[in-house]
This record gives C-alpha cells, structure tokens and sequence, in this order.
C-alpha cells in the first residue's frame, strides 16, 4: 500500500503559503508507516515545533491501473474517506531552503490520518464540502469545486507515474487555513455534515 499526495490544490492555500500555482499537480509520496487510523492520538514529534493540520479528502484505489484515461478514472474508485496530511512545517521550509525533497517534514510516523471510508453514491464529488474543526472552533474549509485539479484528473496524472493499486491512498490537497496543532487539541473532521474523525493531539 503507498499513500500518494497532492500539495497546491486549491488556490487560497498556494496563497497562504506565498507558493506559485503549479501547472501540473505537485506529487509526493509517504510510507506505510505513516498511517494513523481508529481516531488513535497523535502525538507531536521532537523534531519538530511547528506541526501543520491539513485537512484533505482521500480516495481508495480498488483496482490496479497504469496510465489511466481520464475518462476512465471513476471506475478506479468508489470510497472518499477525511485526512489530515501532517506536515512539520519548519523542516519542510528548511528543505525547501536547500531544494532538498520534503519526505522527512511529510512522511514521518503517523503523519496521514485517515478517517474510516464512505461510499460515493449519492455524492456530488464536484461539489462537496469539507472541514477541520480545533477545539470546536472551524479552522478549514473547502469544497471540491475549488481544486485545481479533480480526483478523476489527479488519478489520471499520477498513474502515468506510479502504477495504482487496490488498497492505495490519493490526499486531493489541502484548502487554506492550515495551522499549527498543540497538545490537548482535539481535532474533529467532516464530509458535509458528517464527522469523520475526532481525535486528540498529545
Ligand atoms: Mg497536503
């Protein structure tokens, strides 16, 4: 299993971070290892002192595919689960400082939190709501019809790179908004109205 990633997806958020709007998704990759499920703690690394939420969406691949078509991507997926791709943003400033790869500030343990997974019927995936709450206050919001590129668009992209396969995670990218997380922060995600994940950072 490997859990691919888009970063610069929504417009406000490349603003945010004073980073330019990418022509094609920018992809990076982090390890099994950093998976965190079942709304388990997360706890903060000592590596670093400025740990960023980003709330994302996450589609399940459940077929094996190359260089898929994009009209032929929806027959690749029929899950979205919520995430949170954890970055440490210091180091990633750091790296990128250096022009160094970012997989440390990325990929560390348990750096992807994935919420249990909902079926997509019924969806309008091109206009879905999505949200981080802190502490119960809302600290992010999207909707998919801010990305740049779509789920069915990002499939399409990276499988002309990596071959997919069944069991392997896509984060669509994270809207603004992000933020650093503290000890005792509780943090509760939602699809539209429904809670997804609700767990405490230590
Ligand atoms: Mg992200």
């Amino acid at each position: 299993m490997k859990i691919i990633c888009i970063g610069r997806n929504f417009v406000d958020h490349i603003h945010e971070l004073q980073n330019e709007i990418p022509t094609d998704p920018v992809v990076f990759i982090k390890p099994d290892s950093a998976l965190l499920r079942n709304n388990n703690p997360f706890f903060i690394p000592d590596f670093s002192k400025e740990i960023h939420h980003e709330v994302e969406l996450v589609v399940k691949i459940k077929k094996i595919g190359k260089s898929i078509p994009l009209q032929f991507s929806r027959d690749y997926y029929d899950e979205i689960a919520l995430g949170i791709d954890f970055t440490a943003r210091d180091l990633q400033s750091e790296l990128k400082a250096k022009g160094l790869p970012w997989e440390k500030a990325k990929g560390f343990d348990h750096s992807a939190v994935i919420s249990n997974f909902m079926s997509i019927e019924g969806l309008d995936l091109s206009n879905l709501n999505f949200s981080l709450h802190k502490n119960g206050q809302v600290v992010q919001s999207g909707n998919t019809q801010q990305m740049i590129h779509n789920i069915d668009t990002i499939i399409s992209y990276v499988s002309q790179f990596f071959t997919l396969k069944i069991g392997d995670y896509i984060f669509t990218g994270t809207p603004a908004g992000v933020g650093a997380v503290a000890p005792n922060d509780l943090l509760e995600g939602f699809i539209e109205s429904n809670s997804m994940f609700r767990f405490y950072v230590k």
